[in-house]
């Protein structure tokens, strides 16, 4: 039988053809593709600079490193994403604090970063992490007032949300990653995310010394810009200014990227039909709760900004119904272990218990099968398994 997984990408003869005339051309990394993929996806999210990278990971560390985390920095994240989010502080010595979660929704609890925020003298913390978790956009606008009032800058984690929206104040509406209140904004181009490219990430920003910033950081901490340079020898010049990486991404990749972001929409179309299916099915089923969308994100003509990377579901018995599930080749996953209580983090003084709804939330989350080639029967079989094990 076939094997259902949470998460796949969707790769068409044309990703293939763009894959292969890449690698014929001149350049296999450092050529035009990389530009092309920057502001094909600057346009798609509305930033006005994007800077593509080898991996989500290496987005976050960029970031950090360009807003000058060092030993003395306090960051503050959600304890339910991917480990990344909070390590790239510690790539630059800084220290991360959590603060809880809201369990309606599982995206970071604007209150209880207010409460944290409020409990430090100024100045004590310089930047917040937020994550759209599962493709449900954070609401910056609000994010961003309370940064302002604490003096702190925001790196917006959208690894799940390309695509996702939330509306402000003003009835606008306001793309993931789009530059509008958050200072930096970080996408993967994992398999598992929307837009696959095998390994990559990207940068969104509107603020144009960051972006120069993230530029030469991310290959080596060279720079060829004559304005930039404290000398100029000759054609061959260049100035290592600052300790950088090699977090480029190949031409390849990129041009896979640009041939995704193609169907961007598409997919994400399909993405939100599979969530309302799931929605319809599991509406009324005792024993299984479905996450809420965060109401900023709800528009008045039924529109939806939520992204859905993830679809997840909450149930009594979460390790019974993953079992049961492998049993019948559907494997669900779980989204996440908090962070906090990782081995490493708590060598680092977290412990267990410190955030309780995140662990309750742990407890009984389950990733079902997203992703747009995911077929109706396939979807159909899903929803008869779980309720065959809740109604058990
Ligand atoms: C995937 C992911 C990352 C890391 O991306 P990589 O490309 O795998 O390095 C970071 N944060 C979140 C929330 C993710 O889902």
């Amino acid at each position: 039988m076939l094997i259902i997984p949470y998460g796949k990408q969707h790769i068409t003869d044309a990703d293939i053809k763009a894959v292969v005339e890449t690698l014929q051309s001149d350049y296999l990394t450092q050529g035009p593709k990389v530009a092309a993929f920057e502001k094909a996806f600057a346009d798609y999210v509305g930033a006005k600079y994007a800077v593509a990278v080898a991996n989500g990971t290496a987005a976050l560390h960029l970031c950090t490193l360009a807003l000058g985390v060092n030993e003395e920095s306090r960051v503050i994240t959600t304890p339910i994403t991917f480990v990344a989010s909070a390590n790239c502080v510690h790539y630059c010595g800084g220290t991360v604090e959590f603060a809880d979660i809201n369990p309606a929704t599982a995206l970071l609890d604007i209150e209880k970063v207010r409460q944290l925020l409020e409990s430090k003298p100024k100045g004590y913390y310089s930047g917040i992490i937020p994550v759209d978790f599962a493709g449900n956009p954070v609401n910056m606008e609000e994010l961003r007032a309370l940064a302002d009032a604490h003096g702190l800058w925001i790196i917006e984690d959208a690894c799940h949300a390309p695509g996702g929206f939330f509306y402000d104040s003003k009835g606008q509406k306001q793309i993931c990653g789009n530059g509008q209140y958050a200072d930096l904004a970080i996408f993967s181009f994992h398999p598992v995310k929307h837009i696959a490219t095998g390994e990559g990430g990207m940068v969104t920003t509107n603020d144009e010394q960051l972006y120069k910033k993230l530029l030469q950081l991310r290959t080596h901490g060279i720079t060829r810009e004559p304005d930039l340079m404290q000398e100029n020898h000759g054609g061959w010049y260049m100035e290592m200014q600052e300790l950088g990486y090699n977090y480029r991404i190949p031409d390849m990749l990129c041009a896979l990227g640009i041939s995704q972001l193609q169907r961007a929409e598409t997919g994400l179309a399909r993405r939100k039909g599979i969530a309302k299916i799931y929605d319809e099915a599991f509406k009324e089923v005792e024993g299984i709760e479905i996450l809420s969308t965060n109401p900023a994100a709800m528009g008045a003509q039924g529109d939806k900004g939520h992204a859905y990377h993830l679809y997840v579901i909450r149930v009594q018995d979460r390790k019974g119904t993953y079992d049961f599930l492998r049993q019948h080749q559907i494997f669900a996953q779980v989204h996440y272990i908090p962070v906090h209580t990782m081995p490493y983090y708590r060598s680092l003084g977290h412990s267990k218990g410190a955030f309780p709804e995140a662990e309750q939330y742990y407890a009984h989350c389950l990733s079902l099968p997203m992703y747009p080639s995911l077929t109706q029967e396939e979807q159909a079989f899903v929803i008869q398994k779980v309720k065959e094990f809740v109604g058990k």
